[in-house]
């Protein structure tokens, strides 16, 4: 029989039988191709209005209405030819997803007929109603309106039935009510700032971008068993759950083989994305299982971040195709990594200078150690806002638990740049730095290697990597626009003020030269402290961050009282990038938002208690003590005691552990009624972090011990074990 089969095969090769699978399409043949990029302008648009629209993304000229007049009628007729109906401007309100109201090309026109219009004004200018919308106060429910305004330099994208047409929001009383618009704002301020320092180093007319390559993290579940969980429909997270046996503790996951089923709606999520041009570049297991990462190659912040957004629900889409539900909360399992967004941040110039990296020449590496000291200087000053700005109440379970960054900002530079630094505080003249350095293995055929001139840090927030810094703090689910506007800013904000020190210098005769040296050797010193290359999941450096007066709240109500503090307000209003008032409605934004997230937590925790588990328990217990009383009737004395007393145990464990969920669940209610009544968004934001948050892992305590003890057969959810392996 065996044979048979063989020569059969054999037979078939011999045969050329085997037909080799068509090739499948290159990506370049599909790249962009649901995009109003170049390639479909020049289909659709006049040569004149194009080149008036490539004037407007490169050097930010507005575009008059006639222009947009045209615009609009190609991009229709594109539109429609890709089969939209329907058009929406995309924007994103401080909610952190994106908005969108369609409206459909289709106008009733004469008698009985319609036709299908789309015009400058449309294109570049919607009314909404933004009351909806978190407004921090900025806005009464009778004040409703709220203006979207067309973004040029982003691309109008086709997706599903719609054209979306990528806008800022903001309200009738023109303050940002999005996220934007400050980043349009904030990557102006450091490009511009950035071009007035570069003059010293003799570069001049070329145009500055703050880049931005995030590294997206998720994990995948299965639909079925996602459905069955009531935490994770209504939370994003498991907010109970024991630990399986087996975690990530074997660290087998990690860069593992990845699972068919998973390939296939990685693939598929890739497809989508280089159809919307987003320049997917890496895939991966990460460490927990089922916790994956993609990430694209680096972009101008706004192009990035409009991409990670369009990334987040292109993989929401395709997961349901796939069976799957993608989570993007920061926590979804206790005892498992949690997921973040790290955030690769660099300047560069348009004709290609990267200027965070180390150069070639004496002057270019004077302009690294610049640009990178005024960059720390400019955390170091503002460490507590940049921590505001990734701080949720889903990324708090990340940051400080030995997974990720802890929740003090500081800078890892790795041992050559520091050395450079500290031979700077010291000499008078140019540093060098060293570069990588050759090592060959002593085995033949490997080829010689190029080592990195410094090792990597993973506990660090905001570490040097050679040629960028990785902001490893921001949440995975966040809007990113968050924490690199705040970058953005700060560090506009430390090259003006650097500028203007400089510039004092040498009016009072310093040679340049001298004043730069002086300049950047004094700004090191004074943000030195910014620095730490150690274990930042350590216990010292908790102490020692206090000491060096970093900022240590881990409380994320109280970190948000620094986006009004009178330092914030001045970088700022000075960079031009947030008023005061624009300021103070995202601090109560921020603190509405975070009671909400814990308001909902704690309602859908008391319910899975009372209403899922709790029953399910005393049930598990009447069944035991029904076997024990009847057990009664067969053993005696001592004997009784013996068969029966393992059970009886079991039966007073079970009593304790619901009458202590019950008592702490109810108790837990309370305390929410009780804070909803107060009036105050930041007195109520601190009392939920302070009054109900503990009650979540108290009460999750019992129900988990439950779930160990209560028969499997019983239990009403999906356990971690199910939900964390995709087979
Ligand atoms: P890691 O090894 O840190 O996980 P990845 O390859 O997953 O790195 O991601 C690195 C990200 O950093 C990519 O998005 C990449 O495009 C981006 N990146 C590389 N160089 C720069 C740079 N100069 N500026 C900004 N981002 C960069
Ligand atoms: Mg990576």
């Amino acid at each position: 029989m065996a044979n048979s089969r063989f020569r059969a095969v054999e037979e078939a090769f011999a045969k050329e039988a085997v037909v080799a699978e068509p090739p499948a399409p290159a990506t370049s043949d599909y790249y962009g191709c649901n995009v109003f990029g170049r390639k479909n302008m020049r289909r659709y648009l006049s040569a004149d209005t194009r080149q008036k629209v490539y004037e407007s993304i490169e050097q930010g000229v507005t575009l008059d209405r006639d222009v947009a007049e045209q615009v609009a009628a190609g991009m229709k007729r594109w539109a429609q030819d890709m089969g939209a109906t329907h058009y929406t401007h995309w924007f994103q309100p401080l909610t952190g997803g994106t908005a969108e109201k369609h409206d459909s090309f289709s106008e009733p026109y004469g008698k009985g007929d319609s036709i299908e219009t789309f015009s400058g004004k449309i294109l570049c200018q919607q009314e909404s109603d933004a009351s909806s919308f978190p407004n921090g106060g900025l806005r009464n429910t009778f004040e409703a309106r709220g203006y979207t305004a067309w973004d040029p330099s982003s691309p109008a994208f086709v997706m599903g039935d719609r054209l979306c047409i990528p806008t800022v929001f903001i309200s009738y009383t023109k303050e940002a009510l999005d996220y934007k618009t400050p980043l349009l704002k904030s990557e102006l301020a450091v490009s511009s700032a950035t071009a007035d320092l570069l003059k010293y180093f003799g570069i001049e007319g070329d145009r500055v971008f703050a880049y931005l390559g995030w590294e997206q993290e998720y994990f995948l579940v299965d639909a079925a068993l996602y459905a069955q969980r009531p935490d994770l429909i209504m939370a994003e997270r498991t907010l109970i759950g024991h630990n399986s046996a087996r975690n990530q503790q074997l660290e087998d996951h990690y860069f593992g083989a990845i699972p068919g089923r998973v390939l296939e709606f990685m693939k598929d999520l890739e497809f989508e994305c280089y159809k919307l041009g987003i320049p997917i570049k890496t895939r991966h297991n990460e460490v927990a299982p089922n916790q994956f990462e993609i990430a694209p190659v680096y972009e101008q912040c706004n192009i990035a971040i409009d991409h990670n957004l369009l990334l987040m629900s292109l993989m929401r889409t395709v997961a349901d195709r796939h069976g799957f539900k993608a989570l993007l909360h920061e926590k979804p399992f206790a005892g498992v990594n949690g997921s973040g967004k790290h955030c690769n941040w660099s300047l560069g110039t348009e004709s290609g200078v990267a200027l965070l990296s180390p150069g070639k020449t004496d002057l270019e590496n004077l302009r690294f150690l610049t640009l990178t000291a005024n960059i720390l200087k400019a955390v170091y000053d503002n460490n507590a806002l940049l921590k505001s700005s990734i701080l949720t109440a889903s990324n708090a379970h990340r940051l400080g638990a030995n997974e990720a960054p802890p929740a003090i900002i500081s800078s890892f530079l790795g041992e050559q740049v520091t050395e450079a630094f500290e031979e700077l505080l010291t000499s008078r003249d140019m540093v060098k730095i060293k570069g990588k350095v050759g090592y060959n293995l002593g085995i033949p055929q490997v080829p010689d290697l190029f080592m990195d001139n410094t090792d990597r840090n993973r506990t660090s927030p905001f570490a040097f990597t050679g040629n960028r810094f990785e902001l490893r703090a921001v949440g995975s689910s966040a809007n990113c626009s968050s924490a690199v506007s705040v970058l953005n800013t700060i560090t506009a904000y430390q090259f003006k003020r650097y500028k203007e020190n400089v510039d004092r210098r040498i009016a009072s005769g310093t040679p340049m030269m001298k004043a730069i040296l002086d300049e950047t050797r004094e700004t090191y010193r004074a943000c030195r402290n910014i620095c730490f290359d150690g274990n930042g999941y350590s216990e010292e450096w908790l102490k020692e961050a206090a000491a060096r007066g970093l900022d240590c709240e881990t409380s994320p109500p109280l970190c948000y009282d620094v986006l009004t503090s009178p330092r914030t307000v001045e970088v700022y209003r000075d960079t031009g990038v947030l008023t005061e008032v624009e300021l103070k409605a995202r601090s109560e934004i921020c603190w509405e938002i975070y009671s909400k997230k814990i308001e909902i937590e704690a309602r859908v925790l008391a319910d899975l208690t009372a209403n899922h588990i709790l029953p399910v328990a005393t049930r598990y217990q009447s069944f035991l003590l029904d076997n024990v009383s009847k057990m009664k009737d067969i053993f005696e004395g001592k004997e009784y005691k013996q068969v029966a007393g393992p059970e009886i145990r079991i039966i007073k464990d079970i009593a304790e552990h619901v009458s202590k969920a019950r008592m702490l669940a109810e108790e837990m209610e309370e305390a929410v009624d009780e804070v909803c009544d107060i009036e105050s968004e930041r007195s109520r934001a601190v009392a939920f972090h302070d009054k109900v948050v503990p009650f979540l892992d108290e009460v999750r305590v019992h129900v988990d011990a439950l779930e160990m003890i209560v028969d499997d057969q019983m239990w009403p959810l999906p356990k971690y074990r199910e939900l964390l392996f995709i087979r």
